[in-house]
């Protein structure tokens, strides 16, 4: 959180304000956070699963199609896709980052499928060059979750500016948090009016209440001026934050390299990340994990493949990239709260071996 003097009279102003509901304060977050990723087309939500059903909804996914997508993320990713009651269609992924490969998602394409879902996983950017030129080749929108992403780049310009649609998440243990919201930053502005009824029960807020027709499902899911506000704040305040996340990134790349029986994730040229967490790939994963609980040092799985939950049973198949990189990963934390001394503490007990 900002720090309490700057935060609390704002935030006391805006809850007395006579408006805590959607308004004013929601347009100015959605613009200062356009501005912050170089998109000015953003609608803010209460999450960013919100945020990302409604990017399917606008992609035009519907009931009985098919979304390619990824196992190697957090579950809302994928729950999003049967809310707007579609079918997830495992690619596999590059079992050097966890991130889909695009020759595996070409390989999935077919007559139902409706839009293509990419997870930046860990805040590594996925091969957007390659998975949007392949989306173009067959006329399907792209989706991107970058629930980890934010801050990180791809081709010289911030996630956000890339695909169709590109989902942010403010929930509490993102780079940057709201207490719980969402952002979806969409490449065309002619989709923001039915993307805002969406997100209000199918009503056009501007026009007279009783002159509207609601023609199509909305939900209740638009982002309030309350945590609107906090945003607005937050945002001043991240650069600092993010630039730690990534040169504590940077840092165990380097540590990592030459460690054996380990190795760093590797990605695209294109690709620099902005590391929500660090994940490292280990050989003897299991036993590392031990020896850095053993150390007092953080580390997990974060996710379960998602392949394994039984609702999404009927999206089972093969995956031999997911698999070596599901045995292999670990993550470490390298956020903003990783100082000079945790960092060099956590490279030295690897390097102790274990
Ligand atoms: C956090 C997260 C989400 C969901 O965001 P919420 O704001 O909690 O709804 C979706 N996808 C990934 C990969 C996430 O980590």
């Amino acid at each position: 959180m900002a720090p309490r003097e700057v935060l609390l009279p704002r935030l006391e102003s805006v809850l007395y304000s006579g408006q805590i509901g959607e308004g004013d304060a929601v347009v100015d977050f959605e613009q200062r956070f356009g501005a912050t990723i170089g998109n000015p087309h953003c609608l803010a939500f209460n999450s960013g699963t919100a945020a990302l059903h409604t990017a399917l909804i606008l992609a035009g996914v519907g009931a009985g199609d098919e979304v390619i997508t990824t196992a190697m993320t957090a579950e809302p990713t994928n729950l999003a896709i049967l809310h707007a009651g579609a079918h997830p269609v495992w690619a596999d992924v590059d079992p050097g980052n966890g991130n889909l490969n695009a020759g595996s998602i070409a390989a999935c394409v077919s007559p139902r499928t409706r839009a293509i879902l990419v997870v930046h996983y860990g805040g590594i950017p996925a091969p957007l060059g390659a998975i949007n030129a392949l989306a173009a080749r067959y006329g399907l929108p792209v989706i991107e979750d970058a629930a980890h992403a934010l801050g990180a780049r791809y081709a010289g310009q911030a996630i956000g500016t890339h695909s169709d649609f590109v989902m942010f998440s403010f929930q509490a243990i993102k780079h940057m948090t709201t207490v719980d919201g969402g952002m979806l930053a969409c490449r065309d502005p002619a989709v923001l009016a039915r993307g805002r009824r969406v997100r209000w029960f199918g009503i056009d807020r501007a026009a007279p209440r009783t002159a509207v027709d609601v023609h199509e499902v909305g939900y209740k899911y638009h982002m309030n001026n309350v945590t609107a506000t906090i945003g607005a704040i937050q945002l001043e305040y991240l650069p600092p934050l993010l630039a730690r996340h990534i040169d504590n990134g940077r840092y165990f790349d380097r540590a990592f390299g030459a460690e054996a029986g380990l190795s760093p994730c590797l990605w695209d040229a294109a690709a620099a990340p902005s590391y929500w967490f660090y994940t490292v790939l280990a050989d003897d994963r299991d036993g590392l994990a031990r020896h850095l609980s053993a150390h007092g040092i953080a580390n997990s799985l974060a996710h379960r493949r998602n392949d394994q939950h039984s609702v999404f049973r009927s999206s089972q198949r093969d995956l031999p990239g997911l698999d070596n990189f599901y045995a292999k990963m670990l993550h470490i934390p390298c956020g903003w709260w990783v100082d000079d001394e945790a960092r060099a503490y956590i490279t030295e007990v690897i390097a102790r071996g274990w």
